[in-house]
């Protein structure tokens, strides 16, 4: 993204996490001046050690700054940023873009455009799937919403993060699809786990099951990329946490119910993955659904 001039714009990346970092590291890379953020000072070192310049505020760091991109854990902790005590908002000027890449809540996203819409801020919603191994290597599918002139003018940044650049539609409609992708991807994991939890019970080897599934109908993205390398290799390490894959579920609910339609397998997703989460903990990786789902087991029989 470049200026009149044709000069890199300054980014200020809020939220250097487990996503954010790799995302932000990729923008350095392509040439982009990136001011990172991030309230955690392992993050902002962890940045500053690839060449950033790392801040610990929003507002600091979107001083000068004419695009600002968060990856944070949530829509309300994007509100924070921008709107909280030392938020971004403060520091941007009218024509500044906002570019909302974290799994948020779609009808959220609505509202806070309409927050930034007085200043003269335009926000967009790219959201991201492929982990922290696309992220790491810039090849993370993106769905955006907003306006097609505004994703066109962060295709650049998007660009040097992402492989596919995929318009969904109006704002909030990337959330919306992130949501459901993710939904649709967690009723897979958990089936994969159900599955190799009965197949180990009448005595078969999980990895000839796994195997199985995968030259055959049951193959998806969980039985494929995750069941050996976290799963049955017992690491948990996939990088993607059991309380933010849990909170993506209950968005695809809610907005399953806020528009009126059933979708009883979100909702009964949305509350196995919540409970998962209260008893194993914040830091517990979305795959130990493996493990919760083997103790529930424990517990019936
Ligand atoms: P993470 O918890 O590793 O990182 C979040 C970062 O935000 C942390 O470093 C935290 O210190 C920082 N932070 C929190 N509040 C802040 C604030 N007010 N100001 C500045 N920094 C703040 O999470 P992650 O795994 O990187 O995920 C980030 C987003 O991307 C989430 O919305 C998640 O659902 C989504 N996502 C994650 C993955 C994945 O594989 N991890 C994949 C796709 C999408």
């Amino acid at each position: 993204m470049t200026d009149a001039q044709g000069r890199i714009c300054p980014v200020a990346f809020i939220g250097l996490g487990m996503m954010g970092l790799p995302m932000a590291s990729r923008l350095l890379a392509a040439g982009f001046e990136v001011r990172g953020v991030d309230l955690s000072s392992d993050a902002r070192a962890a940045f500053a050690g690839r060449g950033g310049l790392a801040f610990a505020t929003p507002c600091r760091a979107a001083q000068g700054a004419a695009v600002v991109v968060t990856m944070l854990p949530d829509a309300a902790v994007v509100r924070e940023a921008l709107f909280g005590e030392q938020g971004a908002a403060a520091a941007l000027q009218p024509g500044d873009l906002v570019i909302d890449m974290s799994s948020s809540a779609p009808l959220a996203t609505r509202k806070l455009a309409e927050e930034l819409a007085p200043i003269g801020v335009v926000l967009i919603d790219a959201p991201v799937s492929g982990g922290v191994r696309r992220a790491s290597d810039g090849t993370l599918a993106i769905m955006a919403g907003g306006a097609a002139e505004d994703v066109e003018r962060a295709r650049p940044l998007l660009g040097a993060m992402g492989s596919s650049v995929i318009p969904t539609g109006p704002l909030g409609s990337g959330h919306a699809v992130k949501a459901l992708n993710n939904y649709v991807s967690a009723a897979g994991l958990a089936a994969a786990c159900e599955a190799t939890l009965v197949a180990r019970q009448f005595g078969i080897d999980p990895d000839v099951l796994v195997d199985v599934l995968n030259v055959s109908t049951g193959r998806n993205n969980s039985t494929e990329l995750k069941m050996k390398p976290f799963i049955l290799s017992g690491t948990f390490a996939s990088g993607f946490s059991m309380a933010l894959m849990a909170k993506d579920l209950r968005t695809a609910a809610e907005l399953a119910g806020q528009l009126g339609v059933e979708a009883a397998g979100a909702e009964e997703a949305a509350s196995l993955w919540t409970r998962a989460s209260s008893a194993l903990g914040r830091q517990a990786d979305h795959t130990e659904i493996y493990r919760y789902l083997a103790q529930q087991g424990r517990k019936l029989n």
